[in-house]
C-alpha cells in the first residue's frame, strides 16, 4: 500500500491549493476526487459567472487573467486545469473515498479502486454533493432537478423554480429569459438578502410585472407529470408543469465526517469542531480546508477566504512531521 505524508479528499479550489502547500514543503502528498478535476465548479450551471473577480480565485501564484472582471465557469475550469498542470500535481481522479480508519499513527483510506496509508487527512470535501430535498411525493419523478445546467431544455415548458437564493433567481431569470414559462414558488416571505445586489432588482420587477410568477410563503406538497401542487397563504392550488428545479441548497456530507469522528457543534450550523490556527479538527492529524468547514453555513467561506487554509493546514503539519 503508498504512504503519503498527506493525503488530500477533494480536488476543488482549495483541495489543489493544499497540494501545492504540500508540494512546496516537500511533503509526499496525493489529492483524490471521486469526479473531474474541480468537480462541484464543472457542475455548476453552464452559463454561470463568478461573484468573485478572478484575482480572488488564483491559487498557487498561477495568474487568473479573465475577460471581463469577473470570470465564467469556462475560464475557471481553464485556470484549474493550466494550475494542476503547471505544479505537477499528484492528482487521482474518479476515486471516491470511501472510508477513512485510524490504525495507531496512521490512516487507512479505502476506494473502489485501491488502498492508502497516510500521516495526514486533509478533507476539502466542499457542500455541493447532497442537495437539500423537498421531501414531498413525486420528488424523485425525472422532471425533478437539484442541479441545473442550462435553459435550452426548457424552452415553451412550464417550469416551476423553488427556492429564493442566488441559484434560484438565477434559474428563474435565465429560463425566463430562454422562453420558459416560469412560476417561482419561495418558502420566505421574499428573495434572499443574499441575492447578488445587481441581480436582485431585475427578479423583482420580473416578479411585479408577472413575467416571472412567484408565490411567496408557499411550499411544493406533490408532484406529478403533469402538475404540481402548492400550499399557498390563500389556499391550496393546482398549476400544470413540466420541470420541477429545485434551487434548495446543498449540504456537506456529515455522515463521512462522522465516520472519521470529527464532532459536530450541536448548533444549528453543525458547525464541525476544529482548531481556527491550524484547521485540525478533534481527530489528530485530521484537518479541514474550503467550504466544508462552515458546516451548513454555506455563505461564509468561498475559495477567495479559504484558499488561506492551504498553508495554515501545510505549515501544522510540516512542523509536527519535522519535530518528529
Ligand atoms: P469544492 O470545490 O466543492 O470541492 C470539493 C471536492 O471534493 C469536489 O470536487 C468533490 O467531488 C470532492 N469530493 C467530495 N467527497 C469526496 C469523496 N468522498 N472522495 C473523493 N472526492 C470527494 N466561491 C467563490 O469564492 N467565488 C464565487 O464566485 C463562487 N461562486 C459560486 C457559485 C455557485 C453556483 C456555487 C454553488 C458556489 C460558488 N462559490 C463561489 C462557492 C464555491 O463553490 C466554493 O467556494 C468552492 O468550490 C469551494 O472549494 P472547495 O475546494 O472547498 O470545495
Amino acid at each position: 500500500r503508498p504512504l503519503y505524508d498527506v493525503f488530500i479528499i477533494g480536488a476543488g479550489p482549495i483541495g489543489l491549493a493544499c497540494g501545492i502547500e504540500a508540494k512546496k514543503a516537500g511533503l509526499n502528498y496525493v489529492i483524490l476526487d471521486k469526479g473531474c478535476l474541480v468537480n462541484s465548479l464543472y457542475n455548476y450551471p453552464l452559463n454561470m459567472t463568478f461573484f468573485s473577480t478572478s484575482d480572488k480565485l488564483e491559487i498557487g501564484e498561477v495568474p487568473f487573467i479573465s475577460h471581463g472582471n469577473k470570470p465564467n465557469r469556462f475560464e475557471a475550469l481553464e485556470y484549474y486545469r493550466r494550475v494542476a498542470s503547471f505544479w505537477d500535481l499528484n492528482v487521482k481522479l474518479y476515486e471516491e473515498v470511501q472510508e477513512v480508519k485510524r490504525e495507531a499513527e496512521r490512516f487507512h483510506i479505502t476506494t473502489p479502486r485501491g488502498e492508502y496509508e497516510a500521516r495526514a487527512l486533509i478533507l476539502a470535501t466542499g457542500f455541493y454533493d447532497i442537495p437539500y430535498l423537498m421531501h414531498v411525493k413525486g420528488e424523485d419523478l425525472p422532471k425533478v432537478k437539484h442541479y441545473y445546467d442550462e435553459p435550452h431544455p426548457y424552452f415553451g415548458q412550464k417550469i416551476a423554480v423553488v427556492g429564493a437564493a442566488n441559484s434560484a433567481v438565477d434559474v428563474a431569470l435565465e429560463t425566463y429569459r430562454k422562453g420558459a414559462d416560469v412560476t417561482m414558488v419561495v418558502r420566505e416571505e421574499e428573495l434572499s438578502p443574499s441575492v447578488k445586489y445587481w441581480v436582485k432588482p431585475d427578479a423583482e420587477n420580473r416578479i411585479k410585472e408577472g413575467t416571472i410568477k412567484a408565490h411567496f410563503r408557499s411550499e411544493i406538497t406533490e408532484i406529478r407529470e403533469r402538475e404540481i401542487d402548492i400550499k399557498t397563504p390563500e389556499g391550496d392550488i393546482t398549476i400544470e408543469n413540466d420541470f420541477v428545479l429545485a434551487m434548495t441548497g446543498y449540504k456537506p456530507n456529515f455522515s463521512f465526517l462522522k465516520s472519521i469522528g470529527i464532532e459536530l457543534r450541536d448548533d444549528e450550523m453543525r458547525t464541525p469542531f476544529y482548531n481556527e490556527e491550524s484547521n485540525e479538527t478533534n481527530v489528530e492529524n485530521v484537518y479541514l480546508a474550503g467550504v466544508i468547514c462552515g458546516g451548513l453555513k454555506t455563505n461564509k467561506w468561498f475559495i477567495e477566504n479559504s484558499r488561506e487554509h492551504a498553508p495554515l493546514i501545510i505549515n501544522d503539519i510540516a512542523k509536527k512531521f519535522n519535530s518528529k
